[in-house]
């Protein structure tokens, strides 16, 4: 087995595992057991991992892993009350201070 992901956040690896499953990589999750512990993820390094089983699959989950993190990680958002477009690294309009609309 090789790992092949890790991630402080269950959710980004459940998402990485579900890509690899969905091209026919079998994979196992190490440590999931954080799940639903997020204040105490990140001491002692615990973090999950996503582990794949064939290692003849390894090169294939890399390049999926790859385009994982080529894609854009948070597309900018326009706010719905004064329209100002909004990096998408911020959770409220830093001009008027209007919530990010949740459909995103
Ligand atoms: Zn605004």
């Amino acid at each position: 087995m090789i790992k092949v992901f890790t991630a402080a956040d269950i959710m980004q690896v459940e998402v990485v595992r579900g890509e690899l499953e969905s091209r026919g990589i079998p994979t196992m999750l190490k440590h999931e057991s954080v799940r639903g512990q997020a204040n105490v993820v990140g001491f002692g390094g615990m973090w999950p991992e996503v582990w794949v089983v064939n290692e003849a699959d390894a090169p294939a989950a890399q390049q999926i892993l790859d385009q994982h993190n080529n894609m854009p990680a948070i597309l900018p958002w326009k706010c719905a009350q004064c329209g100002e477009e909004i990096d998408g690294s911020f959770d409220s309009c830093w001009n008027c201070g209007h919530d990010r609309p949740v459909s995103g």
